[in-house]
Parts: structure tokens; sequence; C-alpha cells
């Protein structure tokens, strides 16, 4: 039998992932079913250890989910009604949606035009007596600017918390997302750089007190069996699923080196101003992404979409709206506000990426997107 690759165009590929970690990912799984210990079971802390020591962090725990992730942490940080929290209205809802429900009221900063991050020297403008926390989002698979970020925190004694759902494996100055803030979160939603086969996110934080605190949210607030020490929520993540990262982890510097060689493909392609009406969004000096997504900045978005997708190639916008702009979030901020978000939302378009993207599936993006930039010149 020949094993044949799938004929269309996958904007993720996972299956060919699978197919490389069969072997690992099965056993992994049969010696769950085998022990039976499928919640908080042996595989849990062993992956909470090797998360830990590759993000380079003193905890890592794991959690139902990178929504999950946020609101244990920003619970974990007491915030009081009318508390606010500083982030960006270009993201997932999650972001938001963590602030609204852990008691806060997210105020958002607009983000750079080249990055699509939020904008450090916008957030000192933005802090009021109410702010407690930052909440910069690594979107894409890239961080924001967290040394500006950091120093701005310290000088208004606030907290950041990275919303790194994105960016599992980045680096700023050679140290990796998750551990540039006093408290981070990330998903492990299957189509993230590092995927389960379910929900699950992970937090991060060198903070002792923090982590016992978002150790216990995580179990219904329990210090011991049947004693509740505070509100909490059932947030664990299962340990089938840690177990399929357990299996995954080896292959993950190897699929980032992959992702990486993609993206610099892409950006020899459209970077340059060679392609009229079409860039790349720009990666910074000094940081590496994981290219959670491979997106382009268009002039004529659905024109390229239907010219993509005649030619049978998948894409997808993240995100057609800024969050100001969605009904559960618009009463947070001015619609006119943060332009430069809502002007990102109407030209971004997420490209086929995924480690086992194959080289003529790439070429046939490049040339299609090029040849539909250079028809309309
Ligand atoms: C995926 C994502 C989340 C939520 O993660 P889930 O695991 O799906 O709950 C939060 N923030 C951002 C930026 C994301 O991309």
């Amino acid at each position: 039998m020949i094993l044949e690759r799938d004929a269309a165009m996958e904007f993720i590929d996972l299956k060919t992932q699978y197919r490389a970690l069969q072997a690992s990912i099965d056993d992994r799984m049969r010696r769950v079913m085998a022990h039976g210990q499928f919640i908080m079971g042996p595989e849990v802390a062993e992956l909470e250890a090797a998360l830990a020591s590759y993000v380079g962090v003193r905890h890592a725990l794991t959690v139902a989910s990178g929504t999950e992730a946020l609101l244990i942490a920003l619970m974990a940080l007491d915030l009081r009604p009318g508390d606010e929290v500083i982030t960006t209205p270009f993201s997932f809802a999650a972001t938001a949606e963590a602030i609204v429900l852990a008691g806060a009221v997210p105020v958002f900063v607009d983000v750079e035009a080249d990055t699509a991050l939020i904008d450090a020297a916008r957030i000192e403008a933005a802090i009021g007596p109410r702010t407690r926390v930052i909440l910069p989002v690594s979107l894409y698979g890239q961080c924001a600017d967290m040394g500006a970020l950091g120093a701005v925190a310290d000088r208004h004694g606030l907290t950041v918390l990275e919303d790194a759902a994105q960016s599992f494996g980045a680096t700023v100055e050679g140290r990796r997302s998750g551990a540039l803030s006093r408290v981070a979160a990330t998903s492990f939603f299957p189509s993230k750089p590092l995927g389960c086969y379910g929900d699950g996110g992970a937090l991060f934080t060198d903070d002792d007190a923090l982590a016992q605190v978002m150790r216990e949210i995580r179990v219904h607030g329990q210090r011991a069996r049947y004693e509740h020490v505070r509100v909490g929520v059932g947030g664990r993540m299962d340990t089938l699923q840690c177990a399929v990262l357990l299996a995954k982890l080896p292959r993950l510097p190897w699929e980032l080196t992959q992702r990486q060689a993609h993206a610099a493909r892409y950006d020899a392609a459209f970077g340059g101003g060679g392609a009229p009406g079409l860039r790349p969004i720009v990666c910074r000096q000094g940081r590496t992404s994981v290219h959670a997504q491979y997106t382009v900045l268009l002039d004529d978005r659905d024109d390229a979409v239907a010219s993509l997708r005649s030619a049978g190639i998948p894409t997808a916008v993240h995100y057609p709206k800024p969050l100001h702009h969605q009904p559960a979030y618009a009463r947070y901020a001015a619609r006119e506000s943060c332009p430069v978000a809502t002007r990102l939302s109407s030209r971004v378009l997420s490209l086929p990426m995924s480690a086992d993207l194959t080289a003529d599936d790439q070429r046939r993006v490049i040339d299609t997107l090029l040849a539909w930039a250079h028809a309309r010149r």
C-alpha cells in the first residue's frame, strides 16, 4: 500500500505529525489506559517538570485550557470588582473573556501596525488608579516588547501576565515565552504550536506563593482533600492529554526549526516591498517567533482569498473584528478607539503553516499569491 499524502492542502497539517509520532503517542496513551489514573496521573507531574525545564521557570502547572489558564492566573491575582487589566483588542476573545470572568474591566490599548502586538509606548497613558495587570498577547507566535512592558509595570507596581497561547517555544533575547513575566498562560489546543488531542493549557511562574495559589484554584480551591480555602474552578488537564504532549515534546525543536524555515521562505517571497499590496507581519530583532500563524497584510483581502481558494489553498483570518467591536466587549471602549487594530482586522490573512507543510505546497501558496499581487498592479 502506498501512503499517499492527502491531495487537498491543509491549513494546519496534524496528520503527518501523528504518523511520525504514532508509535510513541499510542504507547503513551495505552499506558494511561492501563494504569487508569485519568485525572492527576503520573504523566501530569512528568509533563509539568518537562515544561518548566523547557520554558526555564520554577513552576509549570497544567490546566484544562488556555482560557482556564488565563482565568486561574487572574483569579490568583485577587482582582477586585472594577480593577482594570490593560490588554490588546487584537486577540482571540478568550483574552478579554478571562478578564471579565475574573470580575475586572479590560482596558484596550492599540497595537503596532507592523507586528500587530500591543504598543508598549501607549501603555503608560492607559494606567489609572484601578490598573492592576498588563496582559500582552504573544500574537501569531511572537512576544510583544516584554522588556518595555516589564519596566512600565515595575514603575507602577503592576503584574504582567503574558497570554502565551500562541507562542510556546518563542524567545526574546534567548529567554523563552512564559519566562518573561511574573506569570504566563499558554494553550495546548490542537492547532497551537504545541497541541494535544483535546483541550489543555499551562501556567508558568517563578513565584512560589502565586504557584501555590494557582494550584489550589485549579482544584476547587483545595489545599488538602475537602479543605477548600478559596473559591476555585475544576481546571485540571487530564492525564491522557499530558501523555500526548510527552510524546510530542521530543519532536518540538525540529518542528520549530521547520516553522521558522517556512516563515523565512514566505518572508523572502513577500518582504521588501516586492509584492504590491502585500506585506508580511514583522518579527523584531532579538525575538524568535514560533509562527502559530504566518500572517500577511493585504490591501484587498477578499480578492486574494478568492484567488487562493480557487487554487485550492485554505486560509484563515485572525481576527476579522477587534475585540472592542465584538458585541460582548463593545461596552469597554469607544468604537473609534484603537484604529490600528481595527484597520489590521480588515487586512490580515493567515496562510498555511505547520511543521509538516511541504515544499511543493508552500511553493504553490507563494506562486498563487505573488501572481495575484502582480495581476492587480
Ligand atoms: C487559543 C487562544 C486562547 C485560548 O486557548 P484555549 O486553549 O482555546 O482555551 C487564548 N488566547 C489566545 C491568544 C489564543 O490564541
